[in-house]
């Protein structure tokens, strides 16, 4: 069986969560400010402040920008729901938006059009890896926030995706690019809010009180997150070099590859296909030959909201001709042409 995704660890990680466990100092402490301060300098930004999850990161990095009740936040449909959550955990009111067809990131323009005075912050992710053309959104004048869950190690033009925004999350979740088994963090240029997080992560033996988190993350995740880095621009090479083959032997057939763009160099967290055929039965025919594929979304926000389809329609596109094929970077040479074998196989039916 070829999985759809899998996580790239080795004796390196083992052994370094090890040697934390043997220490008996498990929770936040040097190991976390060391491995902030890695993705923080990797990054290019003045520092991060670790979490227990991507999520964690959102909701936090909604309210260290003050983003209440009442206050509206613009968001892509074509996303997961984690963002979805964070904006409904502060009581805010989430504006679903429509994508770019060529990327399936948010659209610049459909967001511009939903800005009101309410409008407090914009969530932007980075989806599959591919770099959102940031700079289209620097003069809306509404605080950015950047979900780097699925791309950190992208650049625009040189420069890493998470430098761009007024604050950024990150996710290390066991299938994202890097992983510390759940774990995120919030990057940003801006020391008080970062200060901001790390007072609201940790609940305890703090005054005056208010509503803190207990959203930390421990050192026996961090130390994992620094072993895991050291090997992102390997995982990372190895994913263009995979989207590489595949941008090859795909080539031809009746399905659109994934974008490519001048200066955005994604790092291919997924390889999206669109194809002109039905997909649900283009995915049980790829099961059927033992090879895992999934719906890049699971369910686009504004089906979830039940919101009006109108306004969606390359959402509704992409929900309907658009499938994620495995790449990671344990995909051997003879995985990788297995999958593109049986592509070609069905499709040419
Ligand atoms: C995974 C993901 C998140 C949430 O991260 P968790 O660590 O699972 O909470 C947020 N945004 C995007 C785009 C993601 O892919």
């Amino acid at each position: 069986m070829i999985y759809h995704s899998k996580p790239f660890i080795d004796q390196e990680d083992a052994r370094a969560v090890s040697f934390v466990v043997q220490s008996g100092r498990l929770a936040q402490g040097a190991v976390v400010k060391e491995f902030e301060d890695s993705v923080a300098s990797y990054v290019g930004v003045k520092g991060g402040a670790a979490v227990s999850s991507g999520t964690a990161a959102l909701h936090l990095a909604l309210i260290s920008l003050d983003v209440q009740a009442g206050d509206e936040v613009i968001l892509p449909s074509y996303v997961c729901v984690a963002p979805l959550n964070a904006i409904n955990y502060v009581g805010a009111t989430p504006v679903v938006c429509d994508v770019d067809p060529l990327t399936g990131n948010i659209d610049p323009d459909a967001a511009r059009s939903l800005i009101t005075e309410k409008t407090k912050a914009i969530i932007v992710p980075h989806m599959f890896g591919h770099p959102v053309q940031m700079e289209r959104f620097r003069d809306f004048g509404v605080p950015i926030i950047e979900d780097c869950a699925q791309a950190i190690g992208a650049t625009i033009n040189g420069k890493h995706v998470g430098s761009f925004g007024d604050v950024a999350i990150c996710s290390f979740y066991a299938t994202k690019v890097i992983t510390t088994g759940e774990g995120g963090m919030v990057l940003s240029d801006n020391e008080a809010i970062l200060e901001k997080i790390k007072d609201l992560r940790d609940y305890d033996e703090k005054s005056p009180y208010k509503t803190r988190y207990n959203y930390k993350m421990t050192d026996m995740q961090a130390t994992m997150g620094l072993t895991q880095l050291r090997k992102l621009l390997k995982i990372i090479d190895t994913r263009r070099l995979i989207a590489d083959f595949y941008d090859h032997t795909l080539a031809g057939l009746p399905v659109t590859l994934p974008p490519k763009q001048v200066g955005y160099e994604s790092i291919y967290f997924r390889y999206v296909i669109r194809l002109e055929s039905a997909i649900e039965e283009f995915m049980k025919e790829m099961e059927k030959r033992e090879i895992i594929c999934r719906h890049p979304v699971y369910k686009s926000l504004h089906q979830l909201l039940n919101l009006n389809h109108e306004g969606f329609s390359q959402t509704e596109q992409l929900c309907a001709n658009a499938v994620s094929i495995p790449i990671y970077p344990m995909l051997s040479s003879q995985d990788r042409e297995q999958v593109a074998d049986v592509i070609k196989d069905i499709l040419s039916e």
